[in-house]
């Protein structure tokens, strides 16, 4: 049983005790259940964030609670080591659902990343013929790809970069949505361009129409893989499996992760042609817990829910009320809302608040999400949310403007 805590005495705790790499909204949860939490005093809020996009199933949802209870009672793990009954028949369906050739598992969406650079790298040298220790992978001006240090070696954010170094090489970074400078930065050592189909840190930013495209072609042309980080973007937040399905453009490798575990446990994993995740062979890539029994029950259950397309609609419809709500609100505050689906970035005005301003006057109200950068809020519902809910949340920000 958990101590008997308020909200100041879970902040104290977290400042005392805790490393101080976040900056958390003053509240303290302690109960959730599908679009809503309960705080520590027993306050109710409505998700405007979904963890990132790692529920956009919501909280507890019944079905991926109950896949992981069964496999509490049969098996949590084995290492890959051995066999087990759970593995192969996750990696197939998950295969199914994105129309995919192999799945490569693994725990956090960094990782899935740093797999895929490495898949990148050794198909480079092992299959295009680059030269040794030459490959190199083009990024995206203002990317969020993880924290490790070669992920944060690309990253052009001061405040996830500065001070980690010596930084990993072998990148090169090209403004987002620049499909000519895509093009321009290939070279004969060019493995892989590496970006997010919609950037989610950067504050939910689309690129242009035909972007994805033209980076497809360039790829194609010069034997390039695409490696679409759909992480955030992925798994039905935008209306479609995959965010990059807007576009009609398939990449080599997916990375997904964040709702791949339905928000119960970290669970990541790299999709993609069976000739370039085939470069690796035993030994050469691991992960204790990667797609271990309990993370392939909550996975397959995951993949369960995608299949029959009920949240890629929800996305849509819902999406579509969102968006058509926030755009009410341009000129009374806000400056401009990008996004797709159930996603937006909503650009407060600068001459009215910062984000945490919004953040804090929004959580008054009942509704949590969380600005990125200093003006822009990111708002990403579980897509179990309802359209009444939605306009409740939408209130609550028109007037947490006005406050
Ligand atoms: C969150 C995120 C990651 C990193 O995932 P973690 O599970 O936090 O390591 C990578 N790429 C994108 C696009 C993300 O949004």
């Amino acid at each position: 049983m958990a101590e008997h805590l308020t909200t100041q005495s879970v902040i104290e705790l977290d400042d005392a005790w805790g490393a101080h790499n976040y900056h958390p909204l003053p509240v303290a949860i302690a109960e959730a259940e599908g679009a809503w939490v309960t705080d520590v005093e027993g306050r109710r809020y409505l998700d405007f964030l979904s963890g990132y996009s790692a529920l956009n199933f919501g909280h507890r949802h019944p079905a991926l609670i109950a896949a992981v209870r069964d496999q509490l009672d049969r098996l949590t793990l084995t290492s890959r080591a051995f066999h087990n009954d759970r593995f192969g028949a996750f990696c197939r369906d998950l295969a199914g659902l994105t129309d995919t050739e192999m799945v490569l598992t693994m725990n956090t969406g960094a990782e899935a990343v740093e797999s895929a650079i490495k898949v990148a790298r050794k198909w480079a040298y092992e299959v295009k013929g680059v030269a040794f220790d030459a490959a190199e992978i083009i990024v995206a001006s203002g990317n969020f790809h993880g924290r490790t240090t070669t992920i944060v070696s690309f990253s052009d954010d001061p405040v996830a970069h500065d001070n980690y170094g010596p930084f990993t090489p072998g990148f090169v970074t090209v403004p987002y949505g620049d499909a000519q400078a895509v093009r321009d930065a290939i070279g004969p050592n060019t493995a892989a361009v590496l970006m997010e189909p919609i950037q989610g840190e950067a504050g939910v930013v689309v690129p242009p129409d035909g972007f994805w495209s033209d980076v497809r072609a360039a790829c194609d042309e010069n034997d390039v893989l695409l490696i679409a980080d759909e992480i955030q973007s992925g798994l039905a937040r935008t209306g479609e499996l995959f965010a990059l399905d807007h576009e009609g453009v398939r990449a080599d490798l997916y990375t997904l992760g964040k709702a791949l575990g339905g928000g119960i446990i970290p669970v990541s994993a790299v999709v993609g042609r069976r000739d370039v995740l085939g470069v690796l062979k035993p030994g050469q890539h691991g992960s204790t817990f990667g797609g271990y029994p309990v993370a392939a029950a909550v996975g397959h259950a995951v993949v369960d829910l995608l299949r029959t397309g009920e949240f890629q609609e929800r996305s849509t419809e819902l999406g579509a009320h969102l968006h058509r709500r926030l755009g009410e609100l341009v000129g009374h505050g806000v400056a401009e809302v990008r996004g797709r689906g159930l996603w937006a970035g909503v650009d407060i005005d600068p001459a009215a608040k910062t984000g945490r301003e919004v953040s804090m006057a929004l959580r008054d109200q009942g509704v949590l999400c969380k600005e990125t950068h200093e003006r822009t809020l990111r708002i990403a519902p579980p897509l179990v949310i309802t359209a009444g809910e939605i306009d409740h949340a939408v209130d609550a920000l028109g007037a947490a403007l006005q406050a």
